[in-house]
C-alpha cells in the first residue's frame, strides 16, 4: 500500500509546528507497513488533486493568506474544491481552514475572497482568541490543541468538527469548533494537532486507505504515551 500526501504551501503556512501533522501521519502509516510519499505544493507549482490520497494545509498570518490568494485562484482553488467533494481526506488548520470558506474580512478591513468549498465565512477582530483549548467530535473523540486567531468563523450549512469543551473555537460565541464535510476536517487547532490526538490522525489515515484499497482495518498502535500526555493537558489546562 502506498499513500500520497499533498502538503499545500508548506513554506508559507506553517505556524506552531503545523508540519508535525505530516510527521504524525507518516510515522503512523510507516508503523503499519504503509508506504508514504509526500509532495510540497508551493506557489507556482501545478497541483492536480487526483495525484493525492491525503491533503494538508497549515495556518498562516493574514499577510501570507493575502499573498497566496493570486496563486490559489490560478487553479488550485478548483482542484481543492474537487478533492473536497470527491471525499479526499483533508486536514486544514486555522489560516488554511479559513481559506476553504467563502471569505475572510480581516480586522483592518481587507476583503479576501476565498474558494467557497465549504459554507462559512470569517470576520477578523482586533482582539485575538488565544489559548489552550479542547473540543469533542461527533465520534466522541476529545481533542486538545492551541488556538491563536483574529478571525471569527461563522458556519452556514456545513457542520462543525466539534463542540467546545473549553476555549473559543470558531467564534467564542456558539461553542462550535472547526468544520467537517465528507472527509475534510478543518480546525483552529495548532500544536500540531495530530501528534497530540492520535485518534484524529487514524481517522484521516483510515479514510485514505479505505478510499484507495477498500475496507482495511488499521493495526492498533501503542498510544499509551500520547494518551497520557493528552490527559495531562486536559488536567492542567482544560478541566
Ligand atoms: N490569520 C488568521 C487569523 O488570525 C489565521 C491565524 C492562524 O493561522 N493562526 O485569524
Amino acid at each position: 500500500m502506498i499513500i500520497r500526501i499533498g502538503h499545500l504551501y508548506p513554506d508559507m503556512l506553517n505556524l506552531y509546528g503545523d508540519r508535525g501533522n505530516i510527521i504524525a501521519l507518516t510515522q503512523r502509516m510507516l508503523a503499519r507497513g504503509i508506504e508514504v510519499k509526500t509532495d510540497s505544493i508551493t506557489m507556482g507549482k501545478t497541483f492536480i488533486a487526483e495525484d493525492y490520497d491525503i491533503l494538508f494545509i497549515g495556518g498562516g498570518q493574514d499577510f501570507e493568506q493575502d499573498v497566496l490568494l493570486d496563486d490559489l485562484k490560478k487553479g488550485k482553488d478548483v482542484e481543492i474544491n474537487k478533492a473536497i467533494h470527491n471525499s479526499t481526506p483533508m486536514l486544514a488548520i486555522c489560516g488554511g481552514y479559513q481559506m476553504l470558506g467563502k471569505y475572510y474580512k480581516t480586522y483592518d478591513g481587507k476583503m479576501l475572497e476565498y474558494i467557497g468549498a465549504l459554507d462559512f465565512y470569517t470576520l477578523g477582530r482586533e482582539k485575538r482568541m488565544i489559548g489552550n483549548y479542547a473540543y469533542k467530535t461527533k465520534e466522541g473523540i476529545e481533542i486538545v490543541g492551541f488556538e491563536n486567531h483574529s478571525g471569527r468563523t461563522y458556519l452556514g450549512s456545513v457542520e462543525p468538527l466539534g463542540r467546545i469543551i473549553k476555549g473559543f473555537g470558531n467564534n467564542g460565541e456558539d461553542k462550535t469548533e472547526g468544520a467537517r464535510f465528507k472527509n475534510t476536517f478543518a480546525t483552529y487547532s495548532h500544536g500540531p494537532v495530530l501528534p497530540k490526538n492520535p485518534r484524529l490522525a487514524d481517522l484521516l489515515i483510515s479514510k485514505a486507505v479505505e478510499n484507495k484499497y477498500g475496507n482495511v482495518k488499521l493495526k492498533p498502535l501503542d498510544d499509551a504515551l500520547e494518551l497520557k500526555a493528552q490527559q495531562q493537558v486536559m488536567k492542567l489546562y482544560i478541566k
